[in-house]
């Protein structure tokens, strides 16, 4: 972990740690039922009562790439989100295989945002299908009846105006209502009070707690934690000693605590990566010349990262082979970063490696940059849990990356690069 991280750790476990007790706060979690699918199934009546398998895939007839959403229908036959499509064929070869269409969902998304931010304006739009809203305003300390009425009322708007269904979770704290919104899914509503807590969760599975990932979870075995509740009982310090201040939050969590504010997020924070690529005309096997392309387009890759506030960690090379469809490699670094040297020696570094395999039967013909697991620059927001969460997310933020960065628009860069190349953006565009 670099020493920002452990900065940055620090600060939030000091913070999580010395906050005060504070007056109970009411936040309601909300899950878009199979999102992607559902919105289909809802525009096209065929796609109903089918198991229908939205992918993100570049080839028309949806042979590779990745299971974005399953309907239920398609679920039933073993198909999750993650999963390879050639799997979910084989599971399942009767269903209906189609391309994900993000503008599409991202138009869903900003209707249901300002949906959401009707009945608060304290709202965080955690992913494509997920929001949270902090009621604490709204309804009256403890009175968790007057929170459940306005969750049904939410999910009836977002029925009546989305045609939409959506899980929602109530309770103190984000990690909480996050967790409650799993319990019951789809269509469902559950509410779990702070006393309930340890009660539910205590003897489930320690990677059902939010931020437990696959590594987590062999780490926590070995220690002999199997479940929530043997994470809530093990000691601190045995906790810090093996984990340092993740220990600590990972403790709270277990206790069902997290102070973490519902962030102010508006439909922008969907922005997943900053990138721009260059289609090569007619191609180049120079790698000096690749390699200032790379340069280039790092440039104004991090200028923009720069101007809008974000820091990035993971650094993704694009190349395009003669006529092929492409592909992309990719690097996550120790440390979040928006300046050009790190991103550029990182791409370049991908870029010569690639070009040592031989693996290239054509030339280069687009070559392109991007920069994902973005968070925002700003100093002293407090990290928790949330910084932890299952690789699995990032897995289909990588996915989504490369969807996002069809949608591009052209971008400002070196005049000394454009020559006889034409510059195409690969900057992900809200509709
Ligand atoms: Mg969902």
């Amino acid at each position: 972990m670099g020493n920002f991280s452990m900065r940055c750790l620090q600060k939030a476990s000091d913070q999580m740690l010395a906050s005060p007790p504070r007056a109970e706060r009411c936040v309601l979690h909300l899950d878009m039922d199979a999102y992607f699918a559902a919105v289909e199934q809802r525009d096209l009546p065929i796609y109903r009562g089918i198991p229908l398998v939205v992918c993100h895939t570049s080839s028309d007839f949806c042979i590779h790439g990745v299971v974005a959403t399953a309907s239920y229908e398609a679920r039933h036959w073993g198909i999750k989100a993650g999963m390879s499509v050639w799997e979910a064929r084989s599971l399942c070869p009767h269903a209906h295989f189609i391309h994900a269409n993000i503008p599409k969902y991202l138009y869903n998304t900003r209707r249901l945002v300002r949906l959401c931010e009707s009945y608060t304006p304290k709202i965080e739009v955690f992913s494509i299908d997920e929001v949270f809203l902090d009621l604490t305003s709204q309804v009256k300390p403890g009175d968790w009846k007057q929170a459940l009425q306005i969750a049904r009322h939410l999910k009836e708007k977002i029925r009546e105006e989305l045609g939409l269904t959506a899980s929602v979770g109530l309770g103190p704290n984000k990690l909480v209502a996050k967790m409650a919104s799993e319990l019951q899914k789809p269509d469902g509503l559950t509410l779990v009070r702070p006393e309930e807590f340890s009660a539910i969760f205590s003897p489930m599975p320690v990677n059902k707690l939010v931020g437990v990932g696959p590594r987590m979870l062999l780490r926590l075995r070995s220690l002999g934690i199997e479940r929530i509740g043997d994470l809530a009982s093990t000691p601190v310090k045995v906790l810090e000693r093996r984990f340092g201040i993740l220990g600590k939050i990972l403790r709270l969590a277990a206790e069902g605590k997290d102070y973490s504010p519902v962030g102010e997020g508006r439909a922008e924070d969907l922005v997943k990566s900053f990138g721009h690529s260059l289609s090569l005309r007619g191609g180049s096997d120079d790698l000096d010349l690749l390699s200032n392309t790379l340069l280039g387009l790092t440039d104004a890759v991090t200028r923009r990262m720069r101007r809008e506030g974000y820091l990035g960690r993971t650094v993704n090379l694009r190349l395009r082979v003669g006529y092929s469809r492409g592909y992309a490699r990719s690097i996550t670094l120790k440390e979040y970063t928006c300046l050009p040297r790190p991103i550029f020696e990182n791409a370049r570094s991908l870029l010569e490696r690639e070009a040592s395999l031989g693996v290239w039967e054509d030339k280069i013909t687009t070559i392109g940059v991007s920069v994902s697991q973005l968070k925002r620059a700003e100093e002293g927001r407090q990290l928790s849990i949330w910084e932890y969460l299952d690789p699995r997310e990032e897995k289909l933020t990588r996915v989504l990356d490369d969807l996002y960065n069809k949608y591009g628009e052209g971008v400002v860069t070196r005049a000394s690069l454009l020559g006889s190349f034409s510059l195409s953006g690969m900057n992900p565009v809200l509709p």
